[in-house]
């Protein structure tokens, strides 16, 4: 903050602390995020999806019955609310980070919960860059999900 933050970071120094200062405006959150999604997309329901952050290589794979569009906006309210249980919010605000909400894929469509479940579980594991935030799933299928996940992937 002009004339603020100086006059701070002036006092400190003078106490031998080291000062830094950091935009809250950086170049990346001024532009637009690119090709919005395909609002059909954001209608399904019954999905597994995967979201890529915009700064680094970090994806989440998540599962709703509802709308996509309902999930994406569950996670912007994690975010909004810097609830750090979710493991999205907590990417975003412990690296000060942008998820690409705007080109969540769809990795699956699947009406039973168990399937999308399991289906998240093994897209997560088999994953290196993933945030995992799943259910357990045996070990036996923990090496057929690193192997190949058929038909989805
Ligand atoms: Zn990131």
């Amino acid at each position: 903050m002009r004339g603020i933050s100086e006059r701070i970071g002036r006092v400190l120094r003078q106490q031998q602390v080291k000062v830094a200062y950091k935009p809250q405006i950086t170049i990346n959150s001024l532009f637009p995020r690119p090709k919005a999604q395909k609002e059909a997309d954001r209608s399904q329901s019954g999905v597994v999806y995967k979201i890529s952050c915009t700064n680094c290589d970090f994806v989440y794979y998540g599962q709703t019955e509802r709308q996509l569009k309902t999930g994406i906006a569950e996670h912007n309210k994690a975010i909004s609310l810097f609830d750090h249980n979710p493991k999205v919010a907590y990417h975003v605000h412990e690296n000060s980070h942008h998820m690409d909400f705007s080109n969540v894929k769809v990795v699956g469509q699947e009406g039973n919960l168990q399937e999308r479940l399991f289906l998240e579980a093994c897209l997560s594991t088999k994953d290196q860059n993933a945030g995992k935030d799943h259910i357990a799933i045996a070990e036996v299928y923990k090496s057929l999900a690193r192997a190949k996940v058929p038909r989805y992937v």
